[in-house]
């Protein structure tokens, strides 16, 4: 059996261990907090519950497959609930769109909302089925350690054409959509990977396309249930987890790693080791290497986030799970994040997971998660941009303050500080720029035996995308063990 270190207990981590641990290796997972999950964490606090990383699940089927390897299956693990509406946004001047789970339903809400538009939404969704089709079986299907990588995966030339690279998310979105609502609209996806819609390219379509085909889902008792699932089923199928094991360095001769140093002085060996931690950690602190360091920077940081957690008394007419506030104006939000500002009119997002489960409030009360985009590394004011989302809020109809029993935040320092992401980036690395796909540091280590597996490496951030890099990984590891 061949020993596996997995450095860094994420979601990306977790399914490296267990899929590491179906090819039978001899697994063990350290994190250096007291719980694994990294970013999908949570928070309770008077007897409400909130999911202070990730609050929608896309693509489960990803975390299926990785159940289904060591014998259980998602539905026997969790309770999935597919959320119908998705989302309910609203605009500065009080107009709304709720959307519906199902195609023709959301076609439909959309003409309403803007006549014409149900059938400019066909065509969308139908732009992103294609690149999504496209992506998933060359973008997503494996390493990218050079473009190549990804045009060996292609069919034809026609597939580059098709996934709309060239043209910004931002531009194809006014091609698209008459009314500017829906561009601002379409526009948001790319936050869903920590970038800019004026910056991050159209192939990003795919992504409302994934919640219209796939659907957007919770778990009932909250996302720290996936967490918890990951562990168990990692720990029945004998992976070795340790919490509160903060790993110092990676050893190594000049051509492989040899095991890990931990900072309580104890030393591992392993013959593999799969780093869960952020490239720019990774490389710079625990195996420095400086031009694998340069290479790590050249990928663009993702946005940070300031976060509110708010326990509120009484319930919101008309509210949903999934809602979004639109700032006033978006070109200003993107350029004021773009260039490291904080946005003073910023889209802010708000979910509700009680609106589903009433495990996650008191009786009669609301679990009030709000996210609102920043720049990675920015130094926040807590209390003044607590005041200025607050004030926005109300402006777009939700006065909470009367209601507000506590309200905690985090800021970019404190996810920086929590999981060791460099800027607090959410997502590890951005998809702003032409290049980004192929600026994502590789999975493949800068020494034989190391392996990178998470958001700041390829395929990115995000929680099906964090999944898919474990298994590029176990693939990796597997074709090399066989060499
Ligand atoms: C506020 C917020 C909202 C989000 N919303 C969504 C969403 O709705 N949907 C979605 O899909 N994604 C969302 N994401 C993104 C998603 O959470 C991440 O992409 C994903 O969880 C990252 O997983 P990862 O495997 O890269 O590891 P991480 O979660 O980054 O975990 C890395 C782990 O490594 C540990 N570690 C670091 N250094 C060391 C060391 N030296 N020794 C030992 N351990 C170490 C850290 O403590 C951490 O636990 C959100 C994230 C945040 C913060």
């Amino acid at each position: 059996m061949t020993r596996a270190i997995i450095v860094g207990g994420g979601v990306g981590g977790l399914t490296a261990a267990i899929r590491l641990r179906a090819d039978g290796h001899d697994v063990t997972l350290l994190e250096r907090n007291p719980v694994v999950g990294g970013k999908l964490a949570t928070f309770e606090r008077d007897g409400f519950t909130f999911d202070i990383g990730p609050s929608l699940i896309t693509l489960p089927h990803v975390f299926d497959e990785v159940f289904q390897l060591v014998g259980t299956s998602l539905d026997e693990q969790l309770d999935l609930v597919r959320l119908d509406p998705q989302f309910k946004y609203t605009w500065t001047d009080g107009s709304q769109l709720v959307v519906p789970d199902d195609p023709d339903e959301t076609a439909a809400a959309l003409d309403e909302f803007a006549p014409g538009a149900g059938a400019e939404w066909r065509e969308f969704d139908e732009r992103g089925r294609t690149i999504w089709d496209i992506s998933e079986r060359t973008f997503f299907a494996g390493p990218m350690e050079a473009p190549t990588s990804l045009f060996r995966r292609m069919e034809s030339p026609r597939d580059l054409l098709e996934i709309d690279a060239l043209r910004t998310l931002w531009r194809a979105n006014r091609d698209t959509f008459s009314d500017p609502r829906l561009q601002q609209w379409a526009g948001r996806y790319a936050t869903y990977s920590g970038s800019s819609p004026m910056q991050a390219p159209a192939t990003l379509t795919c992504v409302p396309h994934i919640e219209s085909r796939f659907g957007c889902w919770y778990v009932k008792g909250g996302l720290g249930a996936v967490r918890d699932a990951l562990e168990r089923v990692a720990v029945d199928t004998g992976v070795e987890v340790r919490v509160d094991s903060e790993v110092k360095s990676i050893t190594a001769t000049p051509d492989r790693v040899t095991g890990v140093e931990l900072a309580d002085g104890g030393v591992l060996d392993a013959t593999i080791v799969v780093a869960n931690v952020d490239a720019q950690h990774l490389y710079a602190d625990l195996l420095p290497d400086d031009d694998a360091l340069k290479q790590v920077k050249k990928a663009k940081r993702s946005t940070s986030g300031f976060v509110l957690c708010i326990g509120a008394s009484g319930t919101t007419p008309g509210i949903e799970h999934h809602n979004v506030w639109f700032s006033g104006d978006s070109m200003q939000e993107f350029r004021a994040i773009d260039a490291g500002r904080l946005a003073n009119d910023p889209t802010i997002y708000g979910c509700l997971s009680a609106v589903t489960d009433p495990s996650q409030a008191p009786s009669g009360d609301e679990n009030w998660f709000l996210l609102v985009n920043t720049p990675p590394g920015i130094d926040v004011d807590a209390a003044a941009y607590r005041d200025v989302v607050l004030d926005r809020l109300a402006q777009r109809g939700v006065d909470l303050r009367p209601r507000m029993k506590f309200c905690a935040n985090m800021t970019p320092a404190d996810i920086e500080h929590n999981y060791r992401s460099p800027g607090g980036a959410i997502y590890g690395s951005s998809s702003n720029g032409k290049r980004a796909a192929f600026a994502r540091p590789a999975n493949r280590g800068a020494r034989q035996g190391l392996y990178l597996a998470g958001g700041s490496s390829h395929p990115g951030g995000g929680l099906p995308l964090v999944a898919t890099s474990a298994k590029i990984v176990a693939d990796m590891v597997a074709a090399d063990s066989s060499r």
